[in-house]
């Protein structure tokens, strides 16, 4: 499968935002932003223009990179999106939250989306009881996510555990840390996603 190679800090300096794509340095004075708030490259630091197509582009692209989903299957979410009968912007963001990743990062069963990737993979998370290793994966309202039963002992999970009870969880989602589960209770609302995206530009990419 295809993956990033860049550095993905260099994400968040193009974007002018914290993806929070490296789970704790996004927090520490480490960050490349914090530091470096520019765009990478020698021309990063001149002023430049942006016409509207360049803003729609750079909407797409930041989403694109926070929920780490490729051209193709990005653009499928779209379309899937736009089937839809509500407000296509909304559901395409409700798509992108029910991949599987982010939904153990959403539950603080990982410290970023690349790391739930990771964790993913390697097959550590079941849904409704069964493996799942698709980090692509839908979850649906009802589901249950869940740290496999023979992963539960292993350092990371502890640490993890420890960190997500810090995080808080979203309304939309009930974690139980002592038994490493979690249920998508519903989908969330528009209000209740804190991702610095403007969903309409990205329809207005799509739709031209
Ligand atoms: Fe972005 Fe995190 Fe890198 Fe900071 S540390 S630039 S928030 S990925």
């Amino acid at each position: 499968m295809a993956r990033y190679k860049e550095s993905v800090c260099r994400f968040c300096r193009r974007e002018g935002a914290k993806l929070y794509l490296k789970g704790d340095r996004c927090f520490s004075e480490k960050c490349a932003f914090a530091r470096k708030g520019y765009p990478p490259g020698e021309h990063g630091q001149a002023r430049q223009r942006i016409s509207e197509y360049g803003m729609q582009l750079r909407e797409k692209q930041k989403a694109r990179r926070i929920y780490g989903v490729l051209e193709r299957q990005f653009r499928r979410y779209f379309q899937e999106a736009s089937r839809f009968k509500g407000v296509t912007g909304e559901r395409l963001l409700q798509l992108l939250e029910s991949r599987l990743d982010n939904v153990v990062y959403r539950m603080g069963f990982a410290r970023s989306r690349p790391e739930a990737r990771q964790l993913i993979r390697h097959g550590h998370f079941a849904v409704n009881g069964r493996k799942v290793d698709i980090p692509s994966y839908q979850v649906r309202q009802g589901d249950v996510v869940a740290v496999k039963e023979n992963s539960r002992h292993k350092p990371i999970f502890k640490e993890l555990t420890e960190w997500g009870g810090a995080q808080g969880t979203v309304e939309w989602l009930e974690v139980d840390r002592e038994t490493m589960t979690g249920r998508i209770t519903r989908l969330p609302s528009r209000e209740e996603l804190d991702i610095p995206i403007a969903e309409q530009l990205i329809v207005e990419f799509y739709s031209r």
